[in-house]
């Protein structure tokens, strides 16, 4: 496989782009070698600088549900560019946006547009600490939600230690603010909240994890936060980001049953395009600035262009709902390959799956929090990435990372992947 091209374009951008990236995990740090550049991508395949052709298992890392390039959301781009393509001012297409928002996601009563998912916790739990009047917020090890100060927090000790934080240049005043608990244990997150009663704003949770790799809620762990929340009077979010309009058109929390306080939303419901979004609850949405006193607010917010692109992915979803039986089906047959594959080698490796999500866990145990993620061979899994690269298929480039199937995936291209794989595994259990 020739990445010259790749190469000499990752030696400029280091020059003047911090690590030749604009987002971390794109550098292929965790498993070695170059990042490629992509030059351009269509339904399946992703095409490099250097000419290379790839199936795509990372959709953008979630928005290219339906494949990249498709022509209806091309259109509604296009048309919408040539009506200039910001006015910092309202539009129909906002209210049409709003209204499909909160038809397909039925907890959300109102919602707010923003540019990215980011945008989106920040402002949720701004919201929920201005409508509770409480300042601490609760979230999982394991779990992302954007680059927030109050995210990027580790886990402290115990149940009343503070966190401590992740990052340089988060203050340990905001790190005393969030609490951490691990994923999946309800009994944990209890004393947590118990502990610090009365001054818990939220809990804001990924109902499927996907940012420590795929990891699904055991049963009966949703209900039990939902309970937890109603008790104790805490605002609970659920971070769709990942999963809204990908395990279901109304997201996790339809396929699960629960229903949050607050959503927030990303990837998907922009088609593409940078888009954002938090709604829920009339009575709590009603704090958000002009009409409350939280206030959030946005330039670039509601973007004609984004909109546009948006509306089109999200009409094309709620008018074919039986896309998430065929993604999930197209999901399956790859999932069962492997894990037959996997057995004939004489393997017990672990993959978690849900609808179009699944991570391959190169560990023999279950997979359930950060934790037992934790104890897959990272060695091993970058010596997959790379066979699998070389085989023509791109993967997330972490362990920790979950794969997106998109529509563009016909039975024939997952036999390629499961075939692939078979060969890369080979390769790399000699
Ligand atoms: C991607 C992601 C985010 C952050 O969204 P950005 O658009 O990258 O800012 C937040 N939460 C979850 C669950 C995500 O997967």
């Amino acid at each position: 496989m020739k990445t010259e091209i790749s190469k000499g374009l990752f030696e400029k951008a280091k020059q003047v782009i911090p690590g030749g990236v604009n987002s971390p995990v794109r550098a292929f740090k965790a498993v070695g070698g170059n990042p490629l550049f992509i030059k351009s991508a269509k339904g399946a395949y992703l095409f490099d600088e250097d000419g290379n052709k790839y199936i795509e298992l990372i959709n953008s890392w979630g928005p290219m549900l339906l494949g990249h390039a498709n022509e209806s959301i091309e259109k509604a781009i296009r048309e919408a560019v040539s009506g200039s393509p910001s006015f910092g001012a309202p539009t129909r297409r906002e209210v049409e946006m709003a209204e499909l928002i909160c038809q397909m996601v039925p907890s959300i009563e109102k919602v707010r547009m923003v540019n990215s998912g980011t945008e989106a916790t920040m402002a949720a739990i701004r919201l929920a600490r201005g409508y509770t009047g409480r300042s601490k917020i609760i979230k999982f090890e394991g779990c992302y939600h954007g680059h927030g100060d109050s995210f990027l927090i580790a886990a402290g000790s115990g149940a009343i230690t503070m966190g401590i934080p992740d990052s340089l240049g988060v203050t340990q005043g905001v790190a005393n603010d969030t609490l951490t608990a691990p994923y999946n244990n309800l009994k944990a997150v209890e004393e947590l909240a118990i502990a610090n009663r009365g001054d818990v704003a939220a809990i804001i949770i990924e109902p499927v994890a996907g940012n420590m790799g795929c990891v699904l809620p055991k049963p009966g762990y949703l209900e039990g936060l939902r309970k937890l929340c109603d008790k104790e009077n805490i605002v609970l979010i659920f971070d769709e980001v990942m999963t809204g309009f990908r395990l279901s058109k109304g997201g996790a929390q339809e396929l699960f049953g629960i229903t949050p306080d607050l959503t927030t939303l990303g990837k998907i419901i922009g088609g593409g395009l940078p888009v954002g979004a938090y709604g829920g609850r009339k009575e709590i949405m009603d704090k958000v600035s002009p009409v409350g006193p939280v206030y959030q607010a946005g330039t670039l917010s509601g973007n004609p262009v984004a909109m546009a692109a948006g509306f089109a992915m999200l009409s094309h979803l709620n008018d074919n709902t039986s896309i998430y039986g065929m993604l999930a089906k197209t999901t399956e047959r790859i999932v069962e390959g492997l894990k037959k594959d996997i057995q004939s080698l004489g393997k017990s490796y672990t993959i978690n799956q849900v609808g179009s999500m699944f991570t391959l866990f190169f560990s023999n145990q279950e997979v359930y929090d950060l934790e037992s993620a934790k104890k897959s061979d990272l060695g091993l899994f970058g010596r997959y990435f790379n066979e699998m690269l070389e085989a023509g298929v791109y993967l997330a480039p972490s362990q920790f990372e979950s794969l997106f199937i998109s529509t563009a995936i016909t039975n024939d291209i997952a036999d390629e992947i499961v075939k692939a794989s078979s060969q890369a595994l080979r390769k790399i259990l000699k």
